[in-house]
């Protein structure tokens, strides 16, 4: 009965939501600067619609755009005019949702889970079926995990947080976040599967066993959850906050722009209608200011590690200056042991270095604040893939990526735990 009522709501779901029929994601490849500020220009052209997968950076570095089927011609006769190189990455983007909507509609259909044994690992979950997931886990391990509600979401969701730990009192702790970006559903599939991860490893994986024994370790699974619900829902590329703008139709806030160091500088936008969209003022998002809030008040962070999707990369701050941090050298030895450990499983490619080299500049984002709060190893991760799926991630990749990423997870825990300061 569950699985009947679960597919029917869901296919209420299918109807009341945005389709993508006929959008593609173009992959474009500026040769020179002329061209790069050709197309630059294109994210002012805001009729076309257009939404950029991945930025404008440089020379050479392919921009993954979204185009929806009515701007299709004209910015094709745009790339073409100017002798842009681009090729078609997605054809039909509603064709990949609709496989995703099948598979999950699959998994509907199955039991609930009476444990989290029986979690289905390989599939992608609504907020529901991830926040009942955190209340078995901790049912299942209380001596270990416990769910702290570090606040409430902008329509009122509780945004959960699972602290594992063996005891004593505010010990070093080290963050995990991830979906704060409600699209990157591999994050938040990944967070999951890592929380399932630690409780069967501690006892029996040495290296964990060790930093659990002296460490906490926070994990946020749903770091937005509007959003996510609203990809569920209504709009499956949703990426924002889900929090009105005074004086703007367009709803939402980039919750990665939105924190208090470089607020508002070059790196992120001014206008409620951009998918960077800085917002009103720093932590005007109750998402971010929940995390504030706790990571100060807890003043003994050491490690904090914010996971997004998707481009395989690894990066540390700054995203707002071109000023290196001070433990540069360290971050970036680091960086490197933890993605050479991904790459030993499966030989998944990632770049590194600060995010402002690796990616380009961003302003007001979490490991910049939480860097200058004095928590050295703070990391930011994009995920699988490069491109060939990019956010429509296929399902039967959650547990590869989950696995080869807590790696790397791994090797910055355990510099962590090995070189306190
Ligand atoms: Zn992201």
């Amino acid at each position: 009965m569950r699985g009947l009522l679960a597919f029917a709501a869901l296919l209420v779901a299918v109807i009341a939501k945005e389709s993508f029929e006929g959008h593609q994601v173009l992959r474009i490849i500026p040769k020179d600067d002329v061209q790069l500020s050709l197309i630059k220009e294109m994210e002012d052209m805001i009729h076309f619609e257009l939404d950029f997968w991945r930025d404008v950076t440089g020379v050479a570095t392919p921009v993954d755009v979204r185009v929806p089927f009515h701007s299709l011609q004209s910015v094709k006769i745009y790339l073409e005019t100017q002798d842009i190189e681009y090729s078609i990455m997605i054809v039909d983007l509603q064709v990949m949702l609709d496989e995703e909507q099948e598979q999950m509609v699959s998994v509907a259909r199955a039991p609930e889970p009476r444990n989290t044994d029986s979690f289905d690992y390989t599939n992608y979950h609504t907020i529901s079926e991830i926040y009942s997931f955190q209340d078995m886990l901790v049912a299942e391990n209380p001596n270990l995990v416990s769910k702290i509600v570090i606040g409430q979401s902008y329509e009122g969701r509780p945004l959960n947080v699972l602290k594992f730990s063996t005891g004593g009192t505010n010990r070093p702790a080290i963050w995990i976040d991830t979906g704060i970006h409600s699209r990157e559903w591999v994050t938040q599939a990944s967070g999951t599967w890592f929380a399932k991860k630690i409780v069967t490893d501690y006892g029996t994986d040495p290296a964990l066993t060790a930093i659990l024994n002296n460490m906490d370790i926070f994990l946020e699974i749903v770091t937005n959850p509007d959003g996510f619900y609203y990809t569920h829902n209504n709009n499956r590329m949703w990426r924002k906050t889900r929090k009105p703008n005074s004086g703007s139709s367009c709803v939402g806030v980039d919750p990665n722009r939105n924190w208090n160091t470089g607020f508002g500088l070059p790196g992120a936008s001014s206008n409620p209608c951009s998918e960077t969209y800085h917002g009103p003022k720093a932590e005007s998002e109750s998402e971010i200011k929940s995390i504030v809030d706790f990571v100060k008040s807890h003043g003994n962070m050491k490690a904090f590690i914010s996971i997004h999707s998707y481009s395989q990369m690894l990066m540390y701050p700054y995203g707002y200056t071109r000023t290196p941090a001070k433990d540069q050298a360290e971050l970036h030895s680091l960086a490197k042991k933890a993605i050479t450990d991904l790459a030993s499983l499966y030989g998944t490619r990632y770049t590194y270095g600060s995010l402002i080299d690796t990616i380009y500049q961003a302003s007001g984002i979490t490991i910049d604040w939480t860097y200058n709060q004095g928590i050295k190893y703070s990391y930011t991760f994009e995920l699988r893939d490069t491109g060939r799926y990019g956010f429509i991630l296929p399902a039967n990749q959650i547990i590869p990526t989950s696995q080869e990423t807590w790696l790397a997870l791994m090797a910055i825990m355990d510099h962590t735990y090995k070189n306190p300061y």
